[in-house]
């Protein structure tokens, strides 16, 4: 049985059992991977004991199974590298890293790497670990512009999706993958209003002060690339707050 060596992060904790734990990662060289850990308790003598916990960081030798879409690779060992425990002292640090794993296990695919996306979210994790209550979502935004870049979904934001004008640009269709500008809009009934000061974060500039709208665009992005949304947004900001926005 060939096994291989990659360092990783847990996204999600799938099923967890008294005999088994069954983890999405997401690792440096291999993408996504889901993992069967057997003899993961804690009461068991086995090299795994104590569980493993989500969003922490481990190096690991796991056996790869691709056949079908069920197929879970068998984890051969687990060696905590980092905690990332200062996420755990504040509920906003917990919230942000949250929706950052969720949001990479559902915008990425098994065994399809993205080592800089990989390295982004460590960098993330590591700053959320003594982030403040003002700092976390700027923090999560920067990483859904990661994520979407390394997916290849980063929406159009310098002008119109549709017809090149750069402005002024007051919408965005998720649907078209960009804003849009007065003339374009009209016909279009699935759409957002973007404030211009959404709009300069959204364009990659300093998040303080329009950290939510910019949030609100893009997990509205993703979740639409996604097919879902995200389970983890609500709470880290609450709909009042994003529908207050527009
Ligand atoms: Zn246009």
């Amino acid at each position: 049985m060939s096994t291989v060596r990659d360092t990783a992060v847990v996204l999600r904790r799938i099923e967890f059992s008294e005999t088994s734990q069954v983890l999405a990662v997401f690792t440096r060289d291999h993408g996504r991977v889901r993992l069967i850990a057997k003899g993961v308790k804690r009461s068991t003598k086995t090299r795994f004991a104590p569980a493993i916990d989500l969003l922490e960081e481990g190096s690991l030798l796991f056996s790869p199974r691709t056949g079908t879409a069920e197929a879970l690779s068998i984890l051969a060992e687990w060696k905590q590298t980092r905690s990332f425990s200062g996420l755990r002292e504040r509920l906003l640090r917990v919230r942000a890293a949250e929706y950052v794993a969720e949001t990479t296990a559902m915008l990425t695919q098994d065994f399809d790497p993205h080592p800089a996306l990989y390295d982004a979210l460590t960098a993330t994790l590591m700053r959320l670990t003594d982030a403040s209550d003002e700092t976390a979502l700027p923090e999560v935004v920067a990483q859904q512009r990661n994520l979407l870049i390394a997916t290849g979904l980063l929406p159009r934001f310098d002008a119109c999706v549709l017809c090149e004008s750069e402005g002024p640009l007051p919408y965005f269709s998720a649907l078209e993958g960009g804003m849009l500008c007065r003339s374009c809009e009209a016909g279009l009934a699935e759409k957002r209003v973007v404030s211009a000061a959404t709009l300069s974060v959204l364009r990659g500039g300093d998040a303080a002060g329009g950290a939510v709208g910019a949030f609100d665009i893009l997990d509205y992005h993703l979740a639409h690339a996604a097919g879902r949304e995200p389970t983890t947004a609500a709470a880290l900001v609450p709909p009042q707050r994003r529908r207050s926005l527009h």
